[in-house]
């Protein structure tokens, strides 16, 4: 680490700590003061924990790399709030049916879900989740609260390895809130983006249906609840996100 990161990484602790001192004095919870926290002070705090998903990344032939910037851009940036965030959207060799965000916007897809998923409207209402997991801060928030604990100063003053930091986002949970706040918030998403909703129903309410409930559902709203969710973001004036050929090329992204 260098003297740079070391700094960036204190001036960024020094931020979520005052945002918590700030929160527990006023006791109107973390959630405003950490939505304020400048998004390059989350991008600083990314780069100094480090991480090392990027290892298991694939490489996309050239038709599936411009497949994964083409669905990214699909749904994101779409509006203004957008541009105060960033994304870096990865597919990674891992068979475990999921996708995950860290700190900084970097999102990564694992193969197995890209693998399992019936077609790219799945994969899209799953990105467009996890997006407005980054876009509200929710991974922030998260790590403020794990700062909170004692497992969390000891891995901050500890001196963390990036492989502790990386589990510990690969691991973490969010609040039942959090995830009712991703699934609106991602439908609303699909609906803007004019990519039929369908597919996020159909993804998630099969997965429940295995017999090991996938991590990235772990916590999510039961089906009524996201059918409901779901009919007040009706999909408009759809347009596909691939066309056949593309999504068989793209579901072999790491082969
Ligand atoms: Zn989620």
């Amino acid at each position: 680490m260098t003297e740079t990161d070391k700094a960036s990484k204190l001036k960024g602790l020094a931020w979520v700590i005052g945002a918590v001192g700030l929160a527990v004095v006023l006791g109107s919870g973390i959630t405003p003061f950490v939505r304020a926290i400048p998004w390059s002070w989350e991008k600083g705090l990314a780069h100094s924990l480090g991480s090392t998903t990027y290892i298991d990344a694939c490489r996309g032939n050239e038709k599936q790399e411009a497949l994964l910037k083409q669905l990214v851009t699909r749904l994101y940036p779409l509006d203004r709030d957008d541009r105060r965030f960033s994304l870096d959207v990865q597919v990674v060799n891992n068979p475990e049916i999921n996708a995950f965000a860290e700190l900084g916007g970097k999102i990564s897809i694992n193969r197995g879900l890209l693998e399992k998923a019936q077609s790219p409207e799945e994969v899209a209402g799953v990105l467009a989740h996890e997006i407005t997991h980054v876009g509200h801060r929710h991974i922030l928030e998260g790590f403020v609260v794990h700062l909170m604990t004692i497992g969390g100063i000891q891995m901050v003053f500890g001196g963390s390895s990036q492989v502790k930091w990386t589990n510990f986002f690969l691991k973490m949970g969010f609040t039942r809130s959090q995830e009712t706040e991703a699934d609106e918030g991602g439908l609303a998403r699909l609906q803007k983006a004019h990519i039929n909703n369908q597919g996020f129903k159909d993804f998630f309410e099969r997965m429940k249906d295995l017999s090991v409930v996938p991590a990235v559902l772990s916590d999510h709203p039961a089906d009524e609840e996201r059918s409901r969710m779901a009919a007040r973001f009706p999909t408009q004036d759809p347009k596909p996100v691939m066309t056949d050929e593309e999504w068989k090329s793209f579901k072999s992204f790491c082969q």
